[in-house]
């Protein structure tokens, strides 16, 4: 139930903000056109605005996403020993490192593979 809540705060802020931020950009790029109704830029903004507060503030819903994850990262380490830690770390760090492989990461991308595969 937690990680449900978690997941349905972060997708709540995330899609709300970018909301926000789309419209913002939007009308930007019409400059002064984008303020002209007939673009309907004000009427979205003036509809979307407020979900990033109600139905739970962005900002609060965030610091629930925060604790969840700060209370699974406990959960997952409590458990293990120095020797596991830093086993773990070696993991994240191996994988990092293998991210930022411009060649594996090209080689995994499932475009690419799929034009592999077609070739
Ligand atoms: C149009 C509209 C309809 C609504 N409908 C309903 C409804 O039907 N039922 C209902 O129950 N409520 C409703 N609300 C209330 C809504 O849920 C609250 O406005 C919302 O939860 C934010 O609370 P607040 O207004 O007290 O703002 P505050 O909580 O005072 O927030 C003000 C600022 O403080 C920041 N802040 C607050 N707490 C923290 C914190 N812990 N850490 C850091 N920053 C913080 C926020 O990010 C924000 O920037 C509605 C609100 C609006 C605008």
């Amino acid at each position: 139930m937690q990680e449900i809540e978690a997941l349905a705060a972060g997708l709540k802020s995330f899609a709300t903000w970018n909301t926000t931020a789309t419209l913002q950009e939007c009308r930007e790029c019409c400059g002064g056109k984008g303020y002209m109704s007939e673009n309907r830029i004000e009427v979205l903004k003036n509809d979307t605005d407020v979900f990033t507060t109600f139905e739970g503030d962005n900002t609060v819903l965030m610091q629930l996403v925060a604790k969840s994850r700060l209370t699974e990262f406990k959960q997952e380490f409590g458990n293990m020993n120095v020797l596991t830690i830093l086993n773990y770390v070696a993991d994240q760090a191996k994988t990092t490192i293998t991210e930022k492989n411009p060649i594996i990461t090209r080689n995994t991308d499932e475009n690419i593979c799929s034009i592999q595969n077609f070739i």
